[in-house]
């Protein structure tokens, strides 16, 4: 049985927190589809369950693969990107392709490419089942070995060590993505890393966010979706600086238990989780009692992407 917390709660909002550039890119390209026809999406357009909701409600289609796509329709690919080969296989049905792959995954996308291209072994730093990381590999599949861990690090054999490079899945977190590269540097001196980071402004802003977060806090809320890579991270993030933290999917999915004894609760939120699910949950914690409310004085982020030119 939960018991209310003696005095008023403080909530702290980290900043940045919620959509990235990317996401909005992402949801603006489906937003503007769906005014001209039917539009069908590969796969969940960003890894959230209420994005994906409100726009099937609007007349989005989801699909798991494009064979399940009519002939000639228009098909959007998500923001974390796709294998070359499911570009043939949608021009091959003759679909009409709006693609919301994330700039800074296709980035990561032409690097695999040009670092294979020029033979080398690309140790692809990320989650073997994420969505992007599949995608990523597509570019290369015989030349992308997936590094998961340090311990994979320790023991990956690449066909020519002198002709080795790595990239990185976007949403990882930092300083384990870090640990991991350092295997592979010492391991490999030859090693090629990519020119600026792979894993992206918004992940690293909101990683530094809930670091602050969770030092100031009792309790840390993340807002997203279990399958999420970036929201997963900031849970962990969170963690690891000793604070308790849990992965909500709205306010509903709040345990009242968790909130016994926290006076001060901070909320973020994964890069594909909208706003208002915060508004939502800051609303449904003031119902609970008396709650003061600011934000942390996080970076500004000014990255805006234009939507592809298929979609204009
Ligand atoms: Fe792009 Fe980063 Fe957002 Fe992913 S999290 S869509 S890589 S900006």
């Amino acid at each position: 049985e939960w018991v209310a917390a003696a005095g008023p709660r403080e909530v702290l909002l980290a900043s940045p927190r919620s959509f990235c550039a990317g996401v909005e890119r992402a949801i603006g390209v489906v937003e503007r589809a769906l005014e001209t026809g039917p539009v069908y999406v590969r796969r969940q357009i960003v890894h959230n369950a209420h994005v994906v909701a409100d726009l099937e409600a609007r007349g989005a289609v989801f699909v798991e693969e494009v064979d399940e796509v009519p002939e000639r329709a228009t098909v959007v690919l998500a923001a974390h990107g796709v294998a070359p080969s499911l570009r043939a296989d949608a021009a091959r049905r003759g679909l009409a392709v709006v693609d919301a792959t994330c700039p800074l995954v296709a980035k990561v996308h032409s690097e695999v490419r040009r670092y294979a291209g020029r033979g080398d072994t690309v140790f692809l730093i990320g989650h073997a089942d994420h969505e992007e990381v599949v995608g990523t590999r597509g570019e290369a599949p015989g030349r992308v070995v997936v590094v998961e861990d340090a311990e994979q690090a320790e023991r990956v054999q690449p066909a020519d060590p002198d002709h080795v490079a790595y990239v990185m899945q976007t949403t990882l977190a930092v300083d384990e993505a870090e640990q991991v590269a350092a295997v592979l540097r010492r391991r490999f001196p030859a090693l090629t890393a990519p020119r600026s980071d792979d894993i992206c402004y918004a992940t690293t802003n909101r990683q530094r966010a809930v670091r602050e977060l969770a030092d100031a806090t009792d309790l840390v809320l993340v807002v997203g979706s279990a399958n999420s890579s970036n929201s997963v991270r900031l849970v962990e993030v969170a963690e690891r600086e000793g604070t308790p933290a849990h992965l909500v999917e709205d306010a509903a999915a709040v345990d009242l238990r968790w909130l016994a004894g926290a006076a001060r609760i901070g909320i973020t939120a994964g890069a594909s989780a909208p706003p208002s699910l915060v508004d939502d949950l800051v609303a449904a914690l003031g119902g609970l009692g008396p709650l003061t409310v600011r934000s942390t004085a996080g970076a500004a982020e000014y990255v805006r992407f234009a939507l592809p030119k298929e979609s204009i």
